[in-house]
């Protein structure tokens, strides 16, 4: 199996024709295909790898422009089309505090409408890697979505990857926040965090919180570090892979192309459950899989936006 399954939200980030002004000020935007989940399978179809997206969007003009930039890049999509809700919109703003602003049009949004009985079998039984995040676990009914995929994709077999990628904006609350993500840790067999997110979630530094989380199920941690790179730490192993030295100009969506190339990697180590841990362990493997991946997330930093900042393989061997 090679197919890398991504379920998510699929949404329009409208994001300012100029930076430094708070979202009340901002006269000019500019639409973005956004949504972790989509930007990891756009990722991984960027490299030539074999990427699903699953999604719910609106029978409008905004689905339509959405799942064309999907497929433009090579992902296949199993995107169920509703009536029922308009797609997502997200406007976004980078303040000249660095702060940033939200506006978020998701009363509900079309993504938040998928049901598990409208995710076919035949989109899960071929991946090799089933991956999800937490904006899809925030209110029902794709939450149950996601999580029945997850389940019925790890019975098929695939690997199940999980990045929480907290947006606390998008909560009623961080311990409402806090106390989900954490339960699904279990379902998992890796995990990709922040150090940012580790103190957020288990009140601890990293190298406790990596333990940590090991303990609740997953058997591979990845930490991502910025221009640090990452550090990967199973029963095995704990080692940091340095990253790869780039002039960054916009980092959306670094840490998304960052598990696509990981996947990708993975996919192409034939990475079971059963044989993760171990293959990882051998000599050079970690490094394979995770320079790649920090490979492909600086070069996503240094150009803008998500999808259309993502690398070929060429690129990112070259
Ligand atoms: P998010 O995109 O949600 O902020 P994240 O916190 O995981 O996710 P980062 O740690 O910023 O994202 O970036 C992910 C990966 O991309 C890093 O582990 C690294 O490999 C690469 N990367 C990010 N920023 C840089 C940079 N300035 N220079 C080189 N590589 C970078």
């Amino acid at each position: 199996k090679t197919c890398i399954v991504c379920l998510g939200e699929l949404l329009i980030d409208f994001v300012p024709e100029v930076n430094g002004q708070a979202l009340a000020d901002v006269t000019g935007f500019q639409r973005a295909a956004g949504g972790a989940p989509a930007n990891v399978a756009a990722a991984v179809a960027k490299l030539g790898g074999d990427a699903r997206f699953i999604g719910k969007i609106g029978r409008d003009p905004f689905g339509d422009f959405l799942v064309r930039t999907l497929n433009e890049v090579g992902v296949h999509t199993a995107v169920v089309q509703t009536d029922e809700a308009k797609t997502g919109l997200a406007f976004v703003s980078l303040r000249a505090d660095g702060e940033r602003d939200f506006l978020f049009f998701r009363d509900p949004a079309a993504d938040m409408l998928l049901r598990a009985d409208e995710v076919q079998a035949q989109w899960l039984e071929d991946a090799a890697v089933y991956h999800f995040g937490s904006v899809s676990l925030i209110t029902e009914p794709c939450r149950t979505a996601t999580l029945d995929a997850a389940r019925r994709a790890r019975d098929f077999g695939a690997l199940v990857s999980y990045d929480p990628n907290v947006r606390l904006a998008l909560w009623p609350s961080a311990d409402a926040a806090r106390a989900e993500i954490l339960a699904q840790l279990p379902l998992a067999d890796l995990v990709k965090v922040s150090e940012e997110e580790i103190e957020f979630l288990l009140g601890v530094d990293a190298t406790t919180g990596a333990q940590q989380l090991l303990q609740r199920g997953p058997k591979v941690i990845i930490i991502t570090l910025g221009p640090e790179g990452c550090r990967v730490v199973t029963a095995r192993q704990d080692v940091v892979i340095p990253g790869t030295p780039v002039a960054a100009v916009d980092t959306t969506g670094a840490g998304d192309s960052f598990v696509g190339g990981m996947l990708y990697q993975l996919v192409a180590l034939g990475a079971t459950p059963a044989n993760i841990v171990d293959a990882l362990a051998e000599a050079g493997a970690a490094e394979q899989v995770f320079a790649f991946a920090n490979r492909v997330g600086a070069i996503t930093t240094t150009r803008r936006g998500a999808i259309p900042a993502l690398p070929t393989l060429a690129e990112v061997q070259g």
